[in-house]
């Protein structure tokens, strides 16, 4: 497949031949079920877009059943910028149920196959995202991660994902999930791609209150060459799958072949992160899902009055995980919980943060494990408690509001890919992709 940065250099005929091809390879590939539809707009460069970000005219649905026959009135900020960039949004792919979830497997549309085992799942939420880029059949996509559903899937299959600095990327048009974690990102075939694509969709948007309003850009100043003090986790990588643990050390050898200083460091027991992250996002989805009543979008299902027309549209709509954080969200918001609860998860969010800004006084990047093992085979996680465990390594970047970008350091000995991320302090993009394309020069991975 060729690269963003090559397809910005074709011709209107050059890219219109391109998509009929492509079209032709995604219905040969459908069991990999990466894409949902087709659809596309403007004549420029094909770029996939997770169901749950705004095309206007299109259909969105977040991977959902209750948002069938739901048409986005307006594009969101991201597509705005793209399509100013000269992209064309191109497909709509597969999710987790308004992205909960970490393998694509609660989707209204059935599963996606991880294009390297088709008896394993691509990683969630943004799953389909990750196998279509994964598979060859589109050159980058976007995703969104709200506990690491951009980085996650992208390890699995084997591409870049970055997950930007809450506040840099517009969520205006995003299908809320958690507003105080999501943020999109771009997921691509390798890291000067990811630049250039973050670069693209990044920056200042009067419609997004939380949005940062900062225009600076990487790719002008992107340099592997410098030399970097990078931070390792000794302790916090042990209850890391073998296979992990092995390209950690392999990252970690890279890096410092590269010229880079290696420092080590601790991050508090990742047990915290799982109650401070599930407890706050599912207080905030309960709130956002609370809009979706049959009344004002996508499907209804009438009842005797309106109260049971709420109750059944909701109870036919929303898949069984949803449904579980909306009682868990309800349950830690309500009085008598909300202190013992909501209220500490808010602290121990804020000791999180403290503990990363400690680490980055005075170094420039971590280098952490993003999932604790490979792509899980269908079902492997299906009790939703090992599958909230399988978050340990992605969530508290969320919850500190970081950048961070996965990218393929190895391949196990059944060929499935090993990815692991690399996080920066807050604005500091630059360094983050510099660091990146550093190591992505190093180790050499090859597909
Ligand atoms: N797996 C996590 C969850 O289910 C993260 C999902 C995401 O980043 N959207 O909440």
């Amino acid at each position: 497949m060729i690269t963003l940065k090559e397809a910005l250099t074709l011709s209107k005929d050059e890219l219109n031949n391109f998509k009929e091809e492509l079209k032709t390879k995604i219905e040969t590939n459908q069991d990999l079920n990466a894409y949902i539809d087709l659809n596309s707009v403007g004549e420029g460069v094909p770029i996939a877009i997770k169901d749950n970000i705004q095309v206007k005219d299109w259909s969105v649905t977040s991977g959902s059943s209750i948002l069938q026959g739901y048409i986005a009135p307006y594009n969101a900020t991201v597509i705005e910028k793209m399509l100013q960039a000269g992209l064309s949004p191109f497909g709509r792919t597969n999710m987790d149920e308004f992205a909960m979830g970490s393998t694509t497997e609660s989707s209204f549309y059935g599963k996606t196959q991880n294009p390297h085992a088709s008896d394993r799942v691509p990683g969630g939420s943004s799953g389909g995202s990750a196998a279509a880029v994964g598979a060859g059949v589109a050159i980058a996509a976007l995703g969104s991660d709200t506990g690491g559903s951009i980085r996650q899937p992208a390890a699995f299959c084997g591409i870049v994902g970055m997950k930007p600095t809450y506040g840099r990327v517009s969520r205006y048009g995003l299908g809320a999930y958690a507003s105080s974690l999501d943020q999109i990102g771009p997921m691509t075939q390798n890291v000067e791609d990811a630049a250039i694509l973050y670069d693209i969709i990044s920056g200042s948007d009067d419609k997004d209150s939380t949005n940062a309003q900062k225009d600076d850009k990487v790719v002008p100043n992107l340099d592997p060459s410098r030399k970097l003090t990078i931070a390792v986790l000794p302790k916090y990588v042990q209850n890391a799958s073998e296979d992990v643990k092995k390209a950690y050390e392999k990252a970690m050898q890279a890096l410092k072949a590269a010229g880079h200083t290696i420092v080590e460091r601790e991050l508090m027991d990742a047990k915290f992160d799982i109650s401070a992250y599930y407890i706050t996002a599912t207080a905030e989805a309960t709130t956002n899902l609370a809009r979706y009543d049959g009344i004002r979008y996508g499907n209804r299902v009438e009842g005797k009055n309106l109260e049971e027309t709420f109750i059944n549209t909701r109870s036919e709509g929303f898949g069984d995980e949803v449904k579980r954080r909306i009682l868990l969200g309800n349950f830690v918001l309500s009085s008598g919980y909300y202190e013992a609860y909501y209220v500490k998860a808010q602290k121990t969010r804020h000791i999180i943060k403290d503990e990363y800004a400690k680490i980055f006084e005075n170094v420039d990047l971590i280098l952490s494990p993003i999932a604790p093992g490979v792509a899980p085979k269908f079902g492997e996680l299906s009790n939703p408690m090992d599958m909230y465990l399988s978050d340990i390594y992605s969530i508290s970047v969320n919850l500190a509001g970081l950048p961070a970008l996965s990218l393929p350091i190895d391949k196990n000995e059944q060929g499935l890919p090993v990815g692991l991320q690399l996080i920066a302090s807050a604005y500091d993009e630059q360094t983050l992709f510099d660091g990146a394309l550093s190591l992505e020069r190093e180790i050499n991975y090859t597909k």
